[in-house]
């Protein structure tokens, strides 16, 4: 489902990403780890192509997207291809980022409305299911400032699912919740990934990544620094650095 391979990335002269290769089987869970200020995030936002790249490629469902050299226009020449992509890939930001002023209905059908040209009662419908997929059906008609963290991190999930993505990526989804509400949260993400919901999930809870994980990688430094199933990576790490972050996090 996604190929990255060689991605490099630079804000100024700071290389945030220096050569990342990752594959993501269809179906499966890869989760990533790694501390604060490793590029986790701007490896999503690449593969979301939120960020172009400076060097490399990526390809999602056999679509490559991102790929330049100096003087390769290509990227620019696929912005419209770019933007049919990223309607196909679902984002979950640790913030939520709902819309305020919509209710929980109108955050879940807004985007198949307006991006897709669904019927509105179509949307509806569709959401209202999703909505008590996330445990949220009596939720439709409140406003985002009326849930809790937990609820208003399952109506983005649920927002996300609105647009049918074959690919989801959850870029620390429970790091801005309260500890009583990141199980709620988690728990969905579990259900998705039980249904076989292709994801890459960023996150510091090492449980969910042994319990979830059918790939975990380490990134440190803008390197993946090791990856392999979670009993290899998370019980018997290779690399000294791997040792160390996680003995911090556990
Ligand atoms: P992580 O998600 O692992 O914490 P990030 O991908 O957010 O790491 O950031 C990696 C590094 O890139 C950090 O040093 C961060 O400050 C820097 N960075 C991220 N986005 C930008 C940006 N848009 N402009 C400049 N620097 C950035
Ligand atoms: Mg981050």
């Amino acid at each position: 489902m996604v190929e990255v391979r060689s991605v490099h990335k630079s804000f100024g002269s700071l290389e945030v990403l220096r050569g990342i290769d990752l594959d993501v089987r269809t179906g499966e869970v890869t989760v990533v780890l790694g501390p604060s200020g490793s590029g986790k995030s701007t490896l999503l936002r690449t593969i979301n192509h939120l960020e172009k790249v400076d060097r490399g490629s990526i390809s999602v469902d056999g679509t490559l997207i991102g790929y330049r050299r100096s003087g390769d226009k290509l990227y620019e020449l696929r912005e419209r291809e770019v933007l049919k992509q990223r309607t196909g890939i679902g984002f979950v930001f640790q913030n939520f980022n709902l819309f305020p002023h919509l209710t929980v209905l109108e955050n879940v059908t807004e985007a198949p409305i307006a991006a897709l040209g669904r019927p509105r009662e179509e949307a509806v419908a569709a959401a209202e299911k999703l909505l008590a997929r996330v445990g949220l059906a009596d939720k439709a008609g409140a406003y985002p400032r009326q849930l809790s963290g937990g609820q208003q991190q399952r109506v983005a999930i649920a927002r996300a699912l609105a647009l049918e993505p074959k690919l989801l990526l959850f870029d620390e989804p429970t790091s801005a919740l309260d500890p009583e509400l990141v199980g709620e949260v988690l728990d969905v993400i579990k259900d998705l990934a039980l249904q076989g919901t292709t994801m890459i999930v960023v996150t510091h809870e090492i449980g969910f990544a042994r319990e979830v994980a059918d790939t975990v990688v380490f990134m440190d430094g803008g390197l993946i620094v090791e990856q392999g199933p979670p009993a290899e990576v998370l019980d018997h790490p290779r690399h000294e650095r791997t040792r160390a972050l996680l003995a911090k996090v556990l």
